[in-house]
């Protein structure tokens, strides 16, 4: 767990969230300022600054990372008419959180090109 990391800190319960999943390699829970009906960010437990420093043996956490956002699609039945997986790195990528996270967005039309 890294120093002052909200997301350390989530995926610790030291800072509650609204938890929608969790297991030994990941963490989902509500975005506190949802952009989508559904708004989940997914998150491993491991500290992981950004996209940048993903390395090989993280290609675990990365494949459940997937597995439970299609899980949160069956789900919330929206596996069919769709969602987004979203990561955001660094300054230009609009990262605000500097722990690897996913957003699941769903439950409206997303549009393309993104803001
Ligand atoms: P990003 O801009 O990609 O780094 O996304 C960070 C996300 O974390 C934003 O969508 C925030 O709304 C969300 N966020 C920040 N603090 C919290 C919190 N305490 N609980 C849940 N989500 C949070
Ligand atoms: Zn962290």
């Amino acid at each position: 767990m890294a120093d002052n990391c909200l997301f350390c800190k989530i995926a610790a319960g030291e800072i509650p969230a609204q938890i929608v999943y969790q297991d030994e390699l990941v963490v989902a829970f509500n975005d506190i300022d949802p952009q989508a009906p559904v708004h989940v960010l997914i998150i491993p437990r491991k500290h992981i600054a950004g996209m940048n420093d993903v390395v090989a043996e993280d290609s675990c956490i990365l494949m459940r990372i997937h597995q439970v956002a299609i899980d949160l699609a069956r789900q919330l039945n929206v596996a069919e008419s769709g969602y987004r997986l979203v990561n955001n790195c660094n300054d230009d990528g609009g990262q605000a959180v500097p722990h690897l996270h996913y957003h699941f967005l769903a439950g409206r039309k997303m549009t393309w090109p993104p803001g």
